[in-house]
């Protein structure tokens, strides 16, 4: 590589680590993820989000205005052929502490489910109940999990496709038996970014399909769609994360999220509220367009059967 290419690959790493750094931070501000005092159990599975996570928070946490503590925590679920000195070896290189919760998960998954079906649904189960009781176990007050802004809003269409929900993945989640708190800090970082990232670092990547599981057909197709999308218009997977964060319940049809049933009228108010004006304003956009919009809903919903008929 000549000096000129060489420069210009640093420039553009230090771009993307400054974007994913920033990303990073304003969702724990955002959110208020994390807090002075709070010590954080960074679960790293050996996948490359994980590892840029732990990553960006270390390095977050030597600038940030608040003492907080990181603790990396792997589990072992003893699939067959888990190199098992892989992450001890990186984290004792990075200085940072770290437990490895070794439990043969594995053993059960393939004794429950039957032989062809998937075992992920069962797998991060029974890893989510054995790293939440292991939080509670070392006093962590948060658990930082790695997933993205593109798992997100994957599990938003495979809530809609799937389970005729309207949920997503929230960056923060207090658990049902309100004992820990989850935290999401690449919930604005895209997939492809962390891609990149984990390539120029050189992270010591464990794949997980040690235990010969395929990843969930559901999961797949909705990532094509997804794929598919961004490739023909691109930034659509940003868009849809701000819809998520834009949610405008009298706009959609749950009567327990707004008081539909007791809407009333007021004819003595002066003109149209603020959000009946923006209805307006909206339906004025849509209407010359109308041609060019009903030609990209039509395309799209045929892309998405035809993604949909691959599960
Ligand atoms: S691929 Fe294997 S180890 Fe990973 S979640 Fe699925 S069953 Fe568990």
């Amino acid at each position: 590589m000549t000096i000129d290419a060489t420069r210009k690959t640093r420039l553009e790493f230090n771009k993307l680590q400054k974007r994913l750094r920033r990303q990073v931070g304003q969702a724990i501000i955002d959110f208020n993820m994390i807090e002075a005092g709070d010590k954080v159990m960074v679960c790293l599975s050996g996948g490359k989000d994980s590892y840029a996570m732990l990553d960006i928070l270390m390095s977050l946490q030597k600038s940030a205005p608040v003492r907080f503590e990181l603790v990396a925590v792997n589990m072992d679920q003893k699939q067959p052929g888990f190199p098992e000195h892989v992450l001890p070896e990186y984290l004792d290189k990075l200085g940072v502490s770290y437990h490895i919760v070794e439990k043969d998960t594995y053993s059960i998954v393939k004794e429950v489910i039957p032989e062809g079906k998937t075992t992920c649904g069962l797998c991060s189960r029974l890893r989510r109940g054995t790293l939440y009781g292991f939080a509670e176990q070392i006093g962590a007050t948060k658990i930082a999990l790695g997933h993205h802004r593109d798992d997100i809003v994957e599990t938003l269409f495979l809530n809609m496709f799937y389970g005729g929900k309207l949920k997503a993945m929230p960056p923060k989640l207090l658990a049902d038996d309100k004992r820990n708190i989850i935290i999401r800090p690449l919930a604005y970082c895209k997939e492809s970014d962390l891609i990149d990232f984990a390539e120029a670092k050189q992270f010591p990547i464990i794949p997980c399909n040690l235990c010969g599981s395929q990843e969930n057909l559901q999961r797949q197709a909705v990532k094509a769609m997804l794929h598919q999308w961004e490739r023909q218009h691109p930034g659509r997977t940003e868009t849809i994360f701000s819809a998520i964060q834009n949610v405008q319940p009298s706009q959609l049809a749950d009567t327990t999220l707004f008081p539909f049933t007791e809407l009333m009228l007021n004819r003595d108010s002066e003109g149209a509220t603020p959000s009946e004006d923006a209805e307006l304003a909206l339906d004025a956009e849509l209407t010359p367009s109308r041609h060019a919009a009903a030609t990209e809903l039509n395309s799209d919903p045929v892309e998405v059967i035809n993604v949909m008929n691959l599960s």
